[in-house]
């Protein structure tokens, strides 16, 4: 304590610590502006609801280096009074809240008024608007100072252009990820926006390509567009009404659940938000339907009666409260769940958590049929004991996810996904060690339909991911062709590639390319490997256990999770007091 007083004494500050000041206008502005544009993804949210709001029917996004170099949302809607330019950049300046009392029914998008001030007071910007006589009003500013106002010709409309986003804050611009990481987190939100706005034409540029082109239509149209046609395919539509809340949307089919959340799209009252009441509302429809660290796609738009809810709670207009989390979490797991029935996807008579075997027959050995869950097949199977792992019969597989087996001192559960993680990840490492083909050519190349965000990605990391065993090329707009795929991919080499492409999204920014490869090498494991529910044949119980008992390392997976307990059978004794 001590030595933090000499200190501070020693760092001298030109100001007197004990007396209050109120901060000048351009540091207070910069503060700000941290809570409403944390990242390029956030100012492009903010220019295209701007647009939004001014009735835009066509919107386009520019971007450079990522969005750091360069932002530009150029819209044909209402444009701004030339008088009003220079407001607009005014913290709590709005044309769209007049009283109080607006703030209980807000429809617009923006209301806070302070978007432009916030992306002012941090970077080079630049407004160019018009209310449609061809003559144009431009304002400049740089980091919050005062603007310079000029007159332009320009068509009706709005164009904002942002440039060196955070270069006064480097603090921020140190927390960003990789360009083509904030280009993903971009497209995102164009995606976002695009869904909720199927009658407006959206457009992305990205370092001078066109990547994103969606044309003014229908819904449908506008869904099938955002999530490509294949995927489209395997969506479930929904429409459900119940007293105060309206529902429609699409979920997907199971067998299009991803390894992360990036694709669930939620609206309330067709403003995008992120609500964890009606995500995990959606989610638990989804129970025993997949996997764990699988979570389902879907589009959702909901509408509630605006004063039950609250869009005024964040900065960035992202998150809503209902008055009632309950009734609204009871009311989308309905709808979804009904949704999913409809399909057939989901039994009428729901399962219990555990299920015991409902038939027994003594046949070739002991075999137990269980309907569903449960046991499904056991003949006993003896495995020499090989390597680390003890010699033992494996009995058979218990809930679609855990091997059993008896050894000679005690019961062994193996957990059969993290077991395989084991096997998949040490082939994979040997190979890519020892510099062999890891890859293996597939006689009819794959195509794989690739999503916006996931093509910057590609081509970063695209020399890793041969280093992994993939070869692909482009092939239009958003199709691969995987020419070559990794050996352990098994079946779904494509789904294996796009769940690579989520992780690398979503995680942080590797630096080195050993560690890269090894996140890579691990993560290619992982998405191959047998999941839990998958239920396996005894032939596929026994490789497995033999594969894993020539691992290196049999006893847990990468993550740190055991592949396998043993219950001693002094333990079982003692359970039953034997002993
Ligand atoms: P808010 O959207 O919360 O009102 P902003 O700071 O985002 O606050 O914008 C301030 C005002 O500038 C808006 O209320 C609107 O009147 C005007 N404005 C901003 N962008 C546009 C645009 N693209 N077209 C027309 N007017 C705009
Ligand atoms: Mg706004």
């Amino acid at each position: 304590m001590k030595r933090k007083r000499a200190n501070r004494q020693a760092s001298k500050p030109d100001h007197d610590l004990a007396r209050i000041r109120i901060l000048d206008k351009a540091v207070a502005e910069r503060i700000a502006a941290g809570e409403v544009v944390d990242r390029p993804a956030s100012v492009v949210k903010e220019l295209i609801e701007n647009s939004l709001d001014a009735g835009a029917t066509r919107i386009s996004i520019e971007i450079e280096g990522g969005g750091i170099a360069l932002i530009r949302v150029g819209d044909d809607g209402t444009g701004m009074h030339p008088e009003d330019l220079s407001l607009a950049v005014e913290r709590f300046a709005t044309s769209k809240v007049n009283t109080a009392e607006d703030l209980l029914a807000i429809r617009t998008l923006g209301f806070r008024g302070e978007a432009l001030p916030s992306i002012a007071a941090v970077s080079h910007l630049e407004i160019v608007s018009t209310v449609g006589d061809g003559s144009g009003r431009r304002l400049r500013m740089s980091g919050g100072e005062a603007p310079a106002l000029d007159s332009v010709g320009a068509p009706a409309g709005t164009t904002v252009t942002v440039r060196q986003l955070f270069f006064n804050t480097p603090a921020r611009r140190k927390f960003l990820k990789s360009p083509s990481r904030e280009f993903a987190l971009i497209t995102e939100v164009v995606n976002r926006a695009a869904l909720a706005n199927p009658a407006v034409a959206f457009r992305v540029v990205h370092e001078g390509n066109d990547v994103l082109r969606y044309p003014a239509g229908s819904l449908e149209d506008r869904v099938a567009a955002v999530l490509g046609g294949e995927t489209f395919a395997g969506m479930i539509a929904f429409r459900h009404e119940s007293a105060g809340a309206n529902l429609t949307g699409w979920v997907g089919r199971p067998e299009l659940a991803r390894a992360g959340r990036r694709q669930q799209y939620l609206y309330v009252n067709s403003r995008p938000v992120a609500n964890r009441i009606m995500a995990s509302a959606v989610e638990h429809a989804y129970q025993q339907l997949l996997p764990q660290g699988r979570f389902p796609l879907f589009v959702l738009f909901a509408g509630f009666p605006l004063d039950r809810l609250d869009v005024n709670i964040h900065p960035r207009k992202l998150e809503v409260r209902f008055d009632d989390d309950h009734r609204v979490f009871g009311v989308v797991a309905r709808a979804i769940r009904s949704a999913l029935l409809d399909a057939r996807l989901v039994r009428r008579v729901e399962q219990a958590a555990v299920q015991y075997p409902t038939e027994i027959s003594i046949g070739q050995g002991l075999s137990l049929q269980a309907d569903g869950v449960g046991v499904r097949e056991a003949f006993p199977v003896p495995i020499d004991g090989t390597g680390p792992l003890p010699a033992m019969r494996l009995l058979g597989q218990v809930y679609g996810t855990y091997l059993l087996a008896q050894s000679a001192d005690g019961l062994l559960v193996i957990d059969q996904h993290a077991a395989h993680e084991r096997v998949l990840y040490e082939r994979l490492l040997q190979q890519r060690v020892a510099g062999a083909a890891t890859g293996q050519v597939l006689v009819t190349p794959i195509p794989v339909e690739l999503d916006a965000w996931q093509l910057p990605l590609l081509r970063t990391y695209g020399e890793a991911l041969e280093q992994l065993g993939f070869a692909f090329e482009e092939f239009g707009e958003r199709t691969l062709l995987l020419r070559v795929v990794p050996q352990i991919a098994g079946r779904s080499p494509a789904a294996v590639l796009k769940d690579l492409l989520t992780e690398l999204a979503e995680t942080e920014h590797t630096k080195t390319t050993e560690s890269l490869l090894e996140r890579l090498t691990i993560g290619t494991a992982c998405h191959s490997a047998i999941r839990a529910g998958d239920v396996l044949t005894m032939e596929q119980m026994v490789a497995l256990v033999q594969d894993l008992a020539k691992t290196d390392d049999p006893y847990t997976c990468f993550h740190g999770r055991p592949t396998l307990v043993s219950v001693p059978l002094t333990q079982l004794d003692r359970w039953f007091l034997r002993r």
